[in-house]
């Protein structure tokens, strides 16, 4: 088949679904591979980087859509993209569907087949697909590095001749991939890293990774764990008692990174106006949840903002873009990682096998039916 990856019209957006290695590896697979021109300029990757790897550099989306069977990208397609596409054609990428139900329909109504990446199930088999975890493990080392920009002290303690540094204290709201790549990072950084998860199961993760888990007092030990891994939110009780835990600590805190999510949801406001009025000038807080409203109260998504006291907040909503060599390095793997279990005689014929669990739970469209919500895996 022939495979192309597109340049991303979102503006900012430096990643790419197809590099040069991910290409050699579909090329062993039987397929052509085709990138628009200038598609990897954002990730540091040239046209000529590519026609080393064997990838034919088409002009623009018109051209990409004709030549290929199977385009990628990062981004959910825009409306003119969609128009590009074709009867029997597969699009490969971020989709959102339950937020995109108009795009869905247009992308049906063309008889094209979507395979949306964040509808992967996140089964063990599935975890070299999984691009929400690799791109959240992004998010979570870049926030720990953007909070070091805007702080303007050291993470680690040192004691030198000019004089005894403290090191900084740090606390991680919300222990899922982004968190414990937040953790990982300021650990390895110095910083003295508390974090806190409304899920009980995350507090041995995080002690391994060298963090303290804040624990609240309360008759279950955590509350807000629901079935598959993921949060439920938490009962009004619950949540007073973590909002008192974090006012107690806001004072003693330099830096906070939240991520707290709940599926399907807004992200629950955790770290409140009278928190940050309680930091110390200087601190810095970075708002990973900042894209679905941020979970703190002053977050203005895609800015960053210094409030009266003096604590920078910043909510961009692009770290993985901001990392966009690393991110198109794993997101094209996870693709790549994709077409392989859709190519399974290796002889570049594309076998779309709708009783497969991982493939039948990403795709959304196909063969003009809008195919989401999938019925729930068989393999947990
Ligand atoms: P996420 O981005 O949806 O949420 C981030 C974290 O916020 C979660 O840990 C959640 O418990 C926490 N949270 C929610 N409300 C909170 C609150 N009020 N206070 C504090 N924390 C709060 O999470 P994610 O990174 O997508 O991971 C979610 C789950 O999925 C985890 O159990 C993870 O291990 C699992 N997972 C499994 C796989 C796999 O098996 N392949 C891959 C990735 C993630």
């Amino acid at each position: 088949m022939k495979i192309g990856a597109l340049k991303e019209a979102f503006p900012g957006e430096a990643r790419v679904a197809m590099t040069p290695d991910s290409a050699l590896q579909l090329q062993k697979l039987g397929h052509m591979c085709f990138v628009e021109s200038g598609g990897g300029a954002g990730a540091g990757i040239s046209d000529a980087a590519y026609t080393a790897a064997g990838v034919n550099i088409v002009p623009d989306a018109a051209a990409l859509f004709a030549a290929t069977d199977v385009v990628v990208k990062v981004r959910p397609p825009t409306e003119g993209e969609v128009g590009h596409l074709r009867q029997g054609q597969t699009l490969i990428s971020f989709f959102w569907p339950a937020q995109n139900p108009e795009l869905l329909d247009l992308c049906r109504d063309k008889g094209a087949t979507v395979i949306a990446m964040d509808m992967v199930p996140r089964i063990s088999r599935a975890q070299k697909m999984d691009a929400l975890s690799s791109m959240a493990n992004i998010a979570g080392y870049r926030a720990v590095i953007e909070a070091g920009n805007h702080f303007g002290r050291f993470f680690t303690g040192q004691v030198t001749a000019a004089g005894k540094v403290p090191p900084a204290k740090m606390l991680v709201v919300g222990a899922g991939v982004a968190g414990l790549a937040a953790i990982g990072t300021a650990t390895s950084l110095g910083a003295i890293t508390y974090a806190f998860d409304v899920r009980p199961e995350v507090a041995e993760q995080i002690e391994s990774m060298g963090a303290q888990f804040v624990l609240l007092e309360f008759e279950q030990t955590q509350d807000g764990a629901a079935t598959g891994g993921y949060a439920a939110p938490s009962s009004p009780e619950f949540r007073d008692k973590q909002l008192a835990k974090f006012r107690e600590l806001a004072p003693e805190i330099d830096i906070v990174i939240t991520t707290a999510l709940i599926p399907g949801r807004p992200a629950p406001k955790l770290w409140t106006a009278d928190m940050v009025a309680a930091m110390k000038p200087g601190s810095v807080i970075v708002d990973l949840a900042a894209e679905r409203g941020g979970n703190c109260d002053l977050t203005v998504p895609d800015e960053k903002v210094v409030s009266d006291n003096g604590v920078t907040i910043v909510g961009y909503t692009d770290f993985p873009s901001r990392m966009a060599a690393q991110a198109s390095t794993l997101y094209a793997n996870n693709v790549r990682h994709f077409l392989t279990d859709l190519t399974p005689a290796k002889d570049g014929v594309i076998h779309h096998n709708m009783d497969d669990d991982v493939i039948r739970g990403a795709t959304v469209t196909h063969q003009g039916a809008v195919t989401y919500p999938p019925p729930p895996p068989k393999v947990q």
